[in-house]
């Protein structure tokens, strides 16, 4: 289904699950500490989403198993959480959460360091896998085509030479976690559907420090970059509007 265009009350729910969300982001970021269980992140986010009114999209969906995806070093995305996964100091920490608030759904990701980073590029990784969502979302407006959005993405992430995951893409959200168009990372100017203001999308560059081939693991979810090298996640709900843009989850 093709991402409809919202009416203001959609609109309204959806920027009141885009600030739960950014809260609970806020929170994970806050409270992310080296010698945490993945699962101990799930169970915060579980926790303060609830105190907050929102429920957790992510639960049950296609038979996810969990409320938030947490995806370390190379593993790209789609992370299970786990008891028995203890994160380490200098570990590469991908959170994906989405909130759904009376039947309308944001989605949103980040990647942070736990703890000391281990390594300078791995500071650069995050930095610059955010400076490409934000590329992408600066240039969002009545009338945009998805080529635009990935082609504002992949200019920034072509300058470092980093691999761009093309397995994984944006997408349209809000009546459900994900709807058409498909919005790739990369692509060229002028091509791929066009987006109107009232759509609500989600722009999400999955980043490597090696190439962009994916494998997927034994749990079915978890999805890994091939060469093992590490990976960064940065995702916003966006609303396009008349002359530009509402970020929805911050
Ligand atoms: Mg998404």
């Amino acid at each position: 289904m093709f991402t409809k265009v919202k009416t203001q009350n959609e609109i309204n729910l959806m920027r009141k699950s885009g600030k739960m969300l950014a809260q609970v982001l806020d929170i994970l970021e806050k409270e992310l500490k080296p010698g945490m269980s993945t699962k101990d992140l799930s169970n915060i986010a579980a926790k303060e989403l609830k105190k907050l009114g929102g429920q957790p999209t992510f639960l049950g969906y296609q038979g996810f198993p969990d409320v938030l995806c947490v995806s370390l070093n190379d593993e790209i995305v789609h992370g299970i959480p786990s008891k028995k996964r203890i994160i380490q100091e200098g570990d590469l920490v991908g959170m994906d959460f989405g909130v759904t608030y009376q039947g309308m759904i944001t989605d949103a990701a980040r990647t942070v360091i736990a703890g000391k980073p281990k390594q300078n590029q791995h500071i650069q990784l995050v930095e610059r896998t955010k400076e490409s969502l934000m590329a992408g979302i600066n240039v969002i407006h009545d009338g945009i085509r998805t080529g635009d959005i990935g082609n504002a993405i992949q200019d920034v992430l072509d300058k470092y030479k980093y691999g761009i995951v093309q397995d994984l893409v944006g997408h349209g959200v809000g009546h459900s976690l994900h709807e058409d168009p498909n919005i790739p990372n990369y692509g060229r100017k002028g091509t791929g559907p066009w987006l109107s203001k009232g759509m609500t999308i989600a722009i999400e560059p999955m980043v490597t420090l090696g190439d962009y081939n994916v494998r997927l693991a034994e749990d079915k979810w978890t999805i890994l970059t091939q060469d093992g090298s590490w990976s960064a996640h940065f995702e916003h709900t966006i609303l396009i509007t008349e002359d530009g843009y509402e970020i929805l989850t911050q």
